[in-house]
């Protein structure tokens, strides 16, 4: 994964410990920036009360109060739990310009963001995250 321009992750490990820790599917996505299949991902319906945390590192990223239905197959957040949770850079890749998600703490790839498509949100942005990328920590 390239370096974050100017910022330095508060938690870093080797790939190798990476791959230790996390399983492939979750390494692909998280440290390789890959993204799972649409409708696939145990968060995408999901409506429990709760914190979603950094799969990688725990940090805490998203609140389920900012969870609203997208309907594009994965979870969506319209803001994320504090504006310094995660870190947003350009990513050209695929031919297509988008902005990319990382959780700040451990700059792991969580997904991308959308903005200006008109939904009926406070901040008219999409967090369209992996739920592979998170974790949810029940609060209910
Ligand atoms: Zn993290």
């Amino acid at each position: 994964m390239d370096p974050v321009a100017g910022t330095t992750p508060k938690i870093t490990k080797s790939e190798q410990e990476w791959r230790e820790q996390l399983s492939p599917a979750e390494y692909a996505v998280l440290r390789q920036a890959a993204t799972e299949p649409p409708w696939s991902g145990e968060y995408v319906d999901t409506k429990k009360v709760g914190v979603y945390e950094c799969r990688a590192c725990g940090a805490e990223l998203f609140r389920s109060e900012t969870k609203f239905e997208s309907h594009c197959g994965w979870p969506s957040f319209y803001d994320p739990a504090c504006s310094d949770a995660v870190i947003l850079r350009e990513d050209r890749s695929h031919g297509m310009v988008r902005t990319e998600v990382l959780c700040a703490s451990c700059h792991s790839h969580l997904g991308h963001v959308f903005e200006g498509e008109g939904f009926p949100t406070p901040t008219d942005q999409r967090y369209c995250i992996n739920s592979i990328a998170l974790r949810l920590v029940p609060t209910e």
